[in-house]
């Protein structure tokens, strides 16, 4: 585990958050500063720094990402609507924790192309 690492530490239960799903593998929170209605993050409990990390022994993990966000859009009521997942990796697209974390963002229209 990365021993500074922000999500490391909500995995390890040494910062708060708020809980939306956890399995063995994969936790999932409330983004602390939400950029729509539904905000969440799902992390894997190991770190990996970056989507670049992802490799044939592990990129099973990735799709346990997207399989506990499709779970919680579910629940959140947004499956019918649509929502959006996003991956973040470095600085072109502004990743700022250093913990593979996929957002899911919902409850409101989002354009395309991204800003
Ligand atoms: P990134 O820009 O790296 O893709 O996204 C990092 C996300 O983590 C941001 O949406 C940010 O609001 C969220 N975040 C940063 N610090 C914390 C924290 O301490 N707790 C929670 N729940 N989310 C955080
Ligand atoms: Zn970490």
């Amino acid at each position: 585990m990365g021993k500074d690492c922000l999500f490391c530490k909500i995995v390890n239960r040494e910062i708060p958050a708020e809980i939306v799903y956890e399995d063995e593998k994969v936790l999932g929170f409330e983004d602390i500063n939400p950029q729509a209605p539904v905000h969440c993050v799902f992390v894997p409990k190991e770190h990996i720094a970056t989507l670049n990390g992802i490799n044939t022994e592990n990129s099973a993990l990735a799709g346990e990402l997207v399989r506990a966000s499709v779970e919680v859009a579910e629940k959140k009521g947004l499956s019918e609507r649509g929502y959006r997942v996003t991956i973040n990796c470095n600085s072109d697209a502004g990743q700022e924790v250093f913990h593979i974390h996929l957002h899911l963002l919902g409850g409101r229209k989002f354009n395309w192309p991204p800003g």
